[in-house]
Formats: structure tokens, sequence, C-alpha cells
């Protein structure tokens, strides 16, 4: 089966709110075996939702409208969706009721526009809200001639989430016939979009049953896939088949098969192997730290480190010699690796790494562009130092560097 998401809510056409609920809602009809074939935003106006609704009713069998249910003038989801099927609204006393108790148990008092969230489709079974007053509503039966299925929940995603689960996926399954859709995600790290994707279409290619699909990050690839099949074995052996094949061309830049970060994988492998690390950061502000105590329990493997930006600091905090800062600059070969060393040394910890360059987007020279980043592991057996031009603004430089030092860590315990 198929299903259409409507987004609806003019904040969602602003630069200053995304459409997560459909996201949710894909993910969610993904397992059970539904398909999302067309989703769309639409403001509160009234006639462009019956536009949208309609439009939805004629091509999707599975239609699901997030939010407009509220108690306001621009909540109009319930009048298009009853105007598009050309039924009329009722207002269930049942309904009324919970609402107007819902305000007397918090000592409030309802206004009158509040009684309009107890409009309900006529036919439509009530979908009991735990965490707000607008009940979602849940209608199924002919438009047309065809099977159609209509959903409608409120906006608030803890709201619509609370909604989907307790009610309405138990109902979705039992209408859609059984089919299963498996999925999986490899993780690469440090290697360009373009590069993957060359080595890798070859492959994929071969498997028209599987979707894949590449999303981009900095300094971080995920690769994902898609099969349905009539049983979920049959589905996830068709996305396992051309996974592990691409895992096989890409080698051990795959860092994560199940969809764990890199700060994760660095976090299993520092205690798989009983080390400890610490860091000294420059250009990088704490961001590599904050990666990686972002993993819970990472008091276990991370000792600490230092934001050293100034140069007396490099000097006072990692041990960096103040004139090898001046003989070779603060953003060098040399001063990365005495950073690794120092904050090793000084930390006592088993790993120490240094980041330094230049984040832009001034800064920069002719010998040291921004995007210039050196990178350093110091352990027991040696310091090693990797140079990166790293492409992009200052959040992505710097977000690159701290995935180059994570993926170095990682590397070196593997
Ligand atoms: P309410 O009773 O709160 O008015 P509603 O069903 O009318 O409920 P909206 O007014 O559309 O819902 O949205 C309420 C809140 O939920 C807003 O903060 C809005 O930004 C958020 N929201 C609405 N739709 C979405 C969405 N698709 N994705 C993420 N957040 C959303
Ligand atoms: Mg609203």
């Amino acid at each position: 089966m198929n299903a259409e998401i409507i987004a609806v809510g003019s904040e969602l056409l602003t630069p200053f709110r995304t459409d997560t609920n459909s996201l949710y809602l894909t993910d969610q009809l993904n397992q059970l075996g539904v398909e999302v074939i067309f989703k769309s935003v639409v403001g509160d106006d009234l006639k462009r939702l019956v536009a949208a609704a309609q439009h939805a009713l004629f091509r999707s069998e599975i239609i699901i409208f997030s939010g407009g249910l509220g108690p306001t003038e621009d909540d109009l989801t319930r009048e298009a969706v009853a105007e598009a099927l050309g039924i009329p609204l009722r207002r269930d006393p049942e309904v009324l009721t919970a609402i107007e108790r819902r305000f007397a148990s918090r000592g409030w008092k309802m206004s009158a526009n509040n009684a309009k969230q107890a409009d309900i489709l006529e036919g439509a079974t009530v979908l009991p809200n735990a965490n707000g007053t607008a009940p979602g509503q849940w209608l199924s039966g002919k438009v047309e001639g065809r099977e159609r299925i209509i959903i409608l929940l409120p906006g608030p995603p803890h709201e619509l989430k609370a909604l989907f689960e307790a009610e309405c996926r138990e109902r979705l399954r039992a209408k859609v016939p059984p089919a299963h859709i498996a999925t999986r995600t490899l993780k690469v790290a440090m290697l360009g979009e373009s590069h993957v994707d060359a080595r890798i279409a070859p492959i994929y290619k071969r498997y028209s049953s599987v979707q894949t699909t590449i999303l981009a990050g900095a300094g971080e690839i995920e690769v994902h896939f898609k099969s349905r099949g009539e049983t979920l074995d049959a589905a996830q052996a068709a996305v396992d088949e051309v996974a592990d094949a691409i895992e096989d061309e890409l080698g051990d830049a795959v860092y994560s098969r199940d969809g764990q970060s890199l700060e994760q994988i660095v976090g299993y492998w520092l205690q798989m192997r009983g080390a400890t690390l610490a860091v000294a950061e420059s250009c990088s502000g704490g961001l590599l730290a904050e990666r990686i105590t972002s993993v819970s329990g990472s008091s276990r493997y991370f000792v600490g480190g230092a934001v050293v930006y100034s140069n007396p600091l490099k000097t006072e905090l990692a041990g960096v010699p103040a004139d090898m800062i001046e003989r070779h600059g603060a953003v060098s070969r040399e001063v990365a690796a005495a950073l690794a060393e120092g904050i090793r040394y000084r930390c006592e910890a088993t790993l120490g790494v240094g980041i330094t360059g230049v984040a832009g987007p001034t800064g920069g020279t002719a010998t040291k562009p921004v995007g210039l980043v050196y990178h350093a592991l110091a352990s027991d057996s040696g310091t090693e130092v990797i140079e990166r031009n790293f492409p992009g603004d200052r959040k992505r430089i710097r977000r690159f560097a701290s995935a180059m030092a994570l993926d170095m860590v990682r590397k070196k315990l593997m």
C-alpha cells in the first residue's frame, strides 16, 4: 500500500520551523511495509488545504494529516477534509465533555473556540489524545469507488507520536497487506561523496530491487539501503547482500553497520582496548571533546583535555615549546604533534590528540589557506600527523577536523 502525508501549518513554510512529523510518520509507515509516495506542507489556508486533500484522495491509499487541529481560526484541517470528502462535521458531545474536563482538571476556564476541537468527521473514529486537547480522527471507506484511509493527527510532535503509537499503528497493521521493508545503513569516514559513489555505484546498480541513497556530511557519509519483500527475511537478505558487497569494497573506511556514530565507535574501541584519550584542540575549539563526551559512559575512557586557542596557552597547558610555535607557526605539523604528545603526557592518557588549523573565513594565507588542518595522534608507538585541506565554511571545517581526529583514533585501535 502507499501513503501520502500532508503537514499543515503556515509556520512550516517559514525558515524557522521544519516539518519533522513527516519523517517520523514515514519511518513508522515504512516499518509497516507502506511506502510514502507524496508529502506536502500546506499553510493554514482553507482553499489550499481542500485542494491538497483532494489531490491526495485521488492518488494515495492512506492519507495522514499532521497539525491544524487546534482551537484557533487558522486550524482548518477538519473543515478542509470535510469539504474535500463532501461530508459534514458533527460536534461530538463525549469529546466536548472530555475537553471541558481537561480544562477543569487544571482549574482553567475553557474558551468557546475550544469546542471546535470536538468537531468530528461523520463516520470517523475518535482517537483520544492523552497529551493534548485535540483528538485525532480515523476514517476509512470508499471515496469515489476507491478504498481510502484518512487519519488526522495533532501537530505537536509529542502528541502526534504518542497518538500514532497508541491508536494508529495496530489499526493500520490490520488493514495493510503484509509487506515488509528492510533497511540498513553503512557509515563511512573521511572519504568524499563522489569518490564513494564512483566506487560503489557499479555494485548497487546491479541490485535493482534495493534502493540505495548516499547522504554526505562533513567527514562522514551514510549509505542507506532499503528493500521491500514478502517477508522481512527476504527483504533483509536483499539489503544485506548489497550492503555486504559495498562494505567489502570500502573496507575499513566503513565504521558502522548498525547506525552507531563515529564517537560511539571510538568509545567502543577505547573500552575494548582499555585505553584512555586526552585532546588538545585549537581550531576545533572543543568540538572534538564535545563529540566524545556526547556518548554516555565516556568518562570510562575520556580523561579530558584543553582548548588551547592562544599560543601562550598551547605552551602553558600542552607544553608546546614557544620557540617551536615561533619557528613553524601555530598551524603546523610540528605544533600538532607537540599538542598531542604534550596533552597525552600531562593527562597521563594512552592516546593524545592535537588539532590545529585555519577554520576561516579570515586568517588564511597563501601558504596556510583556510581549511588547512593538522591532526596528530600520539601513542607509545610514536606520533602520527595528518594534513588535510577541508572545503567549506567555518562550521564544516571544524566538523571535518573533529571527524578526522576521531577516525585516526578509530583506525589506531581497530
Ligand atoms: P494546537 O492545538 O497546538 O494548535 P495543532 O494540531 O493545530 O495543535 P499546530 O498548531 O499545527 O498543531 O502545531 C502545534 C505545534 O507543533 C507548533 O509548535 C508547531 O511548530 C509544531 N508542529 C506542527 N506541525 C509540525 C510538523 N509537521 N513537524 C514538526 N513540528 C510541527
Ligand atoms: Mg494550531
